[in-house]
C-alpha cells in the first residue's frame, strides 16, 4: 500500500483548508474562527506527525496482533490471506461484510472511546480534547497510544469473526474524511438522519466543556450506540460553543505526546475508586 507523501499531505491540507474556510463563511461572524486560531501550529504539526509517525506506530501494533492471529488461523503469515477473511463471514457479499465490519468496528470503537474517558486512559485522550478552537484540523490531534489502542481493539474482532478486511479497503478514505468533517466548525447535522450518522453537531457536542454535555456522543460513525447506551445528546435549539478540557494538557505537540507519561501519581492515587465507566460528570477533571 502506498504511504502518505509530503506533497500529498500539502495538497490535501490546501484543499481542506480552502473548502472548510469557505463553508465557515456561511456562519454568522461571531461563530467563525480566525484563520490562525488557537493551536493552529500544533495541529499543523500533527498534520505531518499523525500520518508519518502515529500511523506507523499503529501499523506496527496492528501487525503485532495480526501476525500471531494469522499463524493461529492459517498456519502462516500471508497478508493476502488475511485480507480475504475466513469461514462463513468471508463468504457473504462484500457489501454485507463492509456493513458488518463498520458496525462491529464502530461498536468496539464506542466502548473503547468510553474507556478512554475513564481514569486510566484519560490522559492519552485528553490530548484530543485539548483543542479550544475546534475545527476540521483538530481531527488529527490524537495521541499515538490513543490511535494504536483504538485501531488494534477495532481490528482484532473483525479479523476473528472472519470478515474480509478487503471489503472496506475502498471506504477508508471516506472514513478519514468523515473523521475530519465531524470536527469542522459547522452546525451540520444531516437533518432527518441526525440520529443515524455522526455529524459535526453530534461530535462537537462530544468536545464541549459544557457540564450538561460532558461524556456524551462517543460513537465515531453510528449515534445508535449512544442512543442504546444512554449517552446521546442532541438538544434541538442549542449549539455547543465552548470546547476543551480542564486537564492541563500542554499546548505544543512534543509536550502533548509526553504528557500522559508524566503521571501525577499522588493526585491520581488520592482519587476515589471511579471506574472505567464515564458516568461521573467530572471524570475529565479527575485525571
Ligand atoms: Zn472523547
Ligand atoms: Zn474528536
Amino acid at each position: 500500500m502506498e504511504g502518505p507523501t509530503l506533497w500529498g499531505l500539502a495538497i490535501a491540507f490546501a484543499i481542506l483548508f480552502t473548502v472548510f474556510r469557505a463553508l465557515e463563511l456561511f456562519r454568522s461572524r461571531d461563530r467563525r474562527l480566525p484563520i490562525f486560531r488557537k493551536g493552529f501550529l500544533t495541529d499543523g504539526a500533527y498534520w505531518l506527525f499523525t500520518p508519518f509517525v502515529t500511523k506507523a506506530i499503529t501499523r506496527i501494533c496492528v501487525a503485532g496482533v495480526a501476525i500471531p492471529f494469522a499463524f493461529i488461523v492459517y498456519g502462516k503469515f500471508d497478508r493476502e490471506l488475511i485480507l480475504q477473511g475466513f469461514g462463513p463471514a468471508s463468504r457473504l457479499p462484500l457489501w454485507v461484510q463492509a456493513v458488518g465490519i463498520l458496525a462491529v468496528g464502530d461498536f468496539i470503537g464506542y466502548w473503547m472511546h468510553r474507556a478512554f474517558h475513564g481514569r486510566r486512559l484519560w490522559r492519552f485522550h485528553a490530548v484530543h480534547h485539548s483543542s479550544v478552537d475546534l475545527d476540521w484540523l483538530s481531527a488529527v490531534r490524537v495521541h499515538p497510544v490513543n490511535d494504536a489502542v483504538m485501531r488494534v481493539a477495532g481490528t482484532l474482532p473483525v479479523l476473528a469473526l472472519g470478515f474480509a478486511p478487503v471489503a472496506v479497503a475502498g471506504i477508508v478514505p471516506v472514513l478519514t474524511l468523515m473523521a475530519i468533517l465531524v470536527h469542522a466548525n459547522l452546525d451540520w447535522d444531516w437533518g432527518p438522519f441526525r440520529a443515524v450518522i455522526a455529524s459535526p453537531r453530534f461530535h462537537r457536542w462530544h468536545h464541549t466543556d459544557e457540564e450538561q454535555a460532558r461524556d456524551k456522543n462517543f460513537a465515531g460513525l453510528l449515534p445508535l450506540w449512544d442512543i442504546l447506551f444512554g449517552t446521546y445528546y442532541m438538544p434541538k435549539e442549542e449549539r455547543p460553543s465552548r470546547f476543551g478540557t480542564m486537564t492541563p494538557v500542554p499546548t505544543g505537540l512534543i509536550g502533548q505526546v509526553v504528557f500522559p507519561f508524566r503521571r501525577q501519581a499522588s493526585a491520581v492515587r488520592s482519587q476515589s475508586t471511579a471506574g472505567e465507566r464515564p458516568q461521573a460528570a467530572a471524570l475529565h477533571h479527575q485525571a
